[in-house]
């Protein structure tokens, strides 16, 4: 895409297990731009705090570490690297230790405007960089980037998250699995509802409902929504 077109923005939001992550990375490699996995920036931050001994309880601590972290996020979607002070913590972040303490980390109200300043900035610059960005979370639908090109909500019934994410992280969907997988879905959702409105679309996000498609299909439903918006939004090629 050339410089003078609209950059290719979308934003996507969704509670867990949605297959926000996965679909969304699967949509920026197929559209060729760059992705911002905004969870990673909480998760980030949160073994970043455990790290330096900063009690995820003692609020100031956390925001004066939100501040100061130095975190490296990479863009592209096919090779996702989180690094915080040379440490490479991509696989660390998504253990259930940080998946348990996150919500605390995100629902500190001094913390949530430093990080959605640094994830607007972020996709600036990958939109820049490679002509469009798929930024996914909690909030950038309404307000990390609600001025997005494209507005999605990833949904899914609880039933199917519940099942999703416990093949994720168990390896298996049966009922013991789902029942350890419950605290990592329900509890975290709801926690994070207190500061963040993820479950219901806000006017004009476009609402997908993933829970009768398999991923090739749910990043087919997510492309269709693209086309039709951002094909009427491009401007006429020269
Ligand atoms: O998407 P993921 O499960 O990796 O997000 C981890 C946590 O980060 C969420 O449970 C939520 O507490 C927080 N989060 C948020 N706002 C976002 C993205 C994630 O509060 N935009």
């Amino acid at each position: 895409m050339s410089r003078d077109q609209t950059p290719l923005t979308i934003a996507i939001d969704g509670p867990s297990g949605s297959g926000k992550s996965s679909v969304s990375k699967a949509v920026a490699g197929r559209l060729g731009v760059g992705y911002l996995d905004t969870g990673a920036m909480y998760r980030a931050l949160t073994w970043w705090c455990l790290d330096q001994g900063v009690a995820l309880t003692d609020e100031a601590a956390v925001v004066v570490a939100a501040e100061a972290i130095p975190l490296e996020l990479s863009t592209d979607p096919e090779d996702q690297r989180v690094v915080v002070n040379g440490t490479d913590i991509t696989a660390d972040i998504r253990t259930t230790a940080i998946s348990a303490e996150v919500s605390k980390v995100a629902t500190n109200t001094g913390v949530r405007p430093i990080l959605q300043q640094a994830q607007r900035d972020r996709m600036v610059a990958i939109a820049d960089a490679t002509g469009g960005v798929v930024a996914e979370g909690r909030d950038i639908t309404t307000v990390v980037a609600p001025e997005a090109l494209v507005r999605i909500l990833l949904t899914a019934s609880e039933d199917a998250r519940l099942r999703r994410r416990s093949a994720e992280v168990h390896g298996s969907a049966d009922e013991e699995a789902i029942a350890a997988t419950r605290d990592q879905v329900l509890r975290r959702d709801r926690d994070d509802s207190a500061v963040s409105q993820f479950t219901v679309a806000a006017d004009g996000v476009v609402t997908v409902d993933t829970s009768d498609l398999d991923f090739d299909e749910s990043v087919e439903a997510v492309l269709a929504v693209v086309a039709s918006i951002a094909g009427h939004a491009q401007p006429d090629a020269p």
